[in-house]
């Protein structure tokens, strides 16, 4: 006997969209062979926790039934394509995420070795008959990030991407890119070699471009990237010692191209805008309705008085029928960079029986939500992940109760902050981009980081460190009665920090964009 070792699965879902039909076999997977229910997670993948070794092969066949596969999505490859959720322009979104996909597709490992032991395909790896022609002998030197931002939301965070293409668009359409490289999250406690960065925008490419680009950017980092020092191995940390300049160079010349002057883009807001939306079919868009739903820290399940796994099992069953529209795109499942949930391109016929289902099931905890419980992103830290040194996705809902009593306390009830809990330095949640954050120390302890935009241009700063809740209550309790009193008009709690001389960020470094 053997003990009952489980694994974690996670999909590769490019930009989290899937069908009606495909959402309905995932809840089968999770309610057969899953511990706790599907998770979102902060890349737009599911994971499916607690599957146990003799299920796991399985698991991943019903996987790829669903006609979704787990290729690269972990290893020192790229990993899951981000895409903008954006549900105001479905057209845009639609070109958008396919390019994102075709990308995703093209940056693959050339490798059969996945269908070989999960698909029980003959036998291919090894023999000889395989080129990698991307990736080489010895893949990436760490982890790669891609994603794809459509202004005026950054719900993906753009700048936290090791490559980002951020939409241009002009008259409706879409006319290319502004593209990012640099950023990147990940740190080391007491490691000063080690930082968060956010990307610098090096220009603009046409939509034509972004494969070439891509490729271009990969395979300079696979060629260039530490592989003597393994935390120094994102591509962040090429840049920086390379030379920003040098760096997109060298993209050019591998793309065969110059990269244009960027274009003007305006983020304004990295979080999600929920219920209902409709695209602007007064600007030539289909007009069809989008409902963003609020999953608390990724978690569909149903638990602690949740039916949320089988309020969306009804509406996915509702929805997976024949379509036969005209105008518009069927309707579809897309999970955001902000671990929540959008129901997308609905008529107006489904968008009655889709509330009905929202309502009946719960599934509406957004209408009630602070605007800072909304916001909040937690990754799944303990008991899952192996790295974890404190809580995050299980200690989020009191965290936010304590922070919201706090707000109450000083008149701010409805104040809009980014907070955002991450159990450890590698920073999963995205966490130095919120306007207050936790990075786990210790079991109950955490670094306190504070001063970021609401935007995603700007990191926030270590302020205290190694501290419990209640000194994170202590210390935020007069930064708060300073921004009830001291605010000007409509100003964010981050901004507030930096104008008050509070933290101190450099403005000239990586640690922002200018807003
Ligand atoms: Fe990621 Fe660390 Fe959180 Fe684990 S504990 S999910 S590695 S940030």
């Amino acid at each position: 006997l053997e003990p009952d070792f489980s694994f974690m699965i996670r999909t590769r879902t490019p930009g989290g969209v899937v069908t009606p039909a495909q959402w309905l076999k995932l809840d089968a997977i999770a309610t057969t062979w899953a511990e706790r229910g599907l998770r979102v997670t902060t890349r737009q993948a599911f994971q499916f926790h607690g599957v146990i070794k003799r299920d796991l092969k399985k698991t991943m066949q019903a996987i790829n039934a669903a006609l979704i596969d787990t290729l690269a999505a972990c290893g020192d490859v790229n990993r899951n394509i981000a895409v903008a959720a954006n549900p105001y322009l479905s057209q845009v979104h639609t070109t958008v995420q396919a390019q994102a996909e075709a990308l995703s597709k093209h940056l693959l490992p050339n490798s059969r070795a996945y269908y070989e032991i999960w698909l029980d395909e003959e036998k291919v790896a090894g023999s000889g008959e395989e080129e990698e022609p991307i990736y080489g002998a010895l893949y990436l030197p760490r982890k790669f990030k891609i994603g794809f931002a459509v202004p005026p939301s950054n719900d993906i965070d753009v700048f936290a991407q090791d490559l980002g293409y951020i939409a241009v668009i002009e008259d409706g359409r879409l006319a290319g890119y502004n593209v990012s490289v640099g950023g990147g999250m990940g740190a080391t406690h007491g490691d000063p070699e080690t930082y968060p960065r956010v990307a610098n925008v090096i220009g603009f490419i046409t939509p034509e471009q972004v494969i070439a680009v891509g490729e271009a950017v990969v395979t300079t980092q696979r060629d260039w990237g530490n592989r003597a020092v393994r935390k120094r191995a994102r591509l962040k940390y090429t840049i920086d010692d390379r030379g920003l300049d040098a760096f997109k160079a060298e993209v050019e010349r591998r793309a065969g191209l110059t990269f244009a002057p960027a274009r003007a883009f305006a983020f304004d807001h990295n979080t999600d805008t929920f219920g209902w939306s409709q695209s602007d079919d007064s600007m030539g868009d289909d007009g069809l309705w989008h409902l963003n739903l609020r999953i608390i820290a990724g978690r569909i399940w149903d638990r602690d008085g949740l039916r949320h796994l089988s309020g969306l099992r009804e509406i996915a069953r509702v929805l997976d029928v024949e379509h036969d529209r005209a105008v518009g795109a069927a309707p579809e499942f897309r999970l955001t960079a902000n671990q929540n949930l959008l129901i997308a391109n609905l008529d107006a016929a489904q968008r009655d029986i889709v509330d009905a289902l929202v309502r009946e099931y719960g599934l509406d905890t957004h209408v009630a939500a602070s605007p800072v419980r909304k916001a909040a992103l937690a990754c799944v830290a303990l008991p899952t992940c192996g790295l974890a040194m404190a809580e995050a996705e299980r200690y989020l809902p009191a965290f936010v109760d304590r922070i919201d009593a706090l707000l109450t306390k000083h008149g701010l009830d409805g104040a809009d902050m980014h907070i955002r809990l991450s159990g450890c330095p590698n920073g999963c949640s995205r966490p130095y981009l919120g306007e207050i954050a936790l990075v786990g120390k210790a079991p109950g302890r955490y670094n306190l980081m504070i001063g970021a935009d609401h935007r995603g241009q700007r990191l926030n700063t270590l302020y205290r460190e190694n501290i419990d809740e209640a000194a994170i209550l202590d210390t935020l309790d007069p930064l708060f009665r300073r921004y009830a009193g001291e605010r000007e008009p409509g100003e964010r709690f981050g901004d507030f920090l930096v104008r008050g001389g509070i933290v101190s960020i450099d403005s000239t470094g990586s640690r922002t964009l200018p807003l």
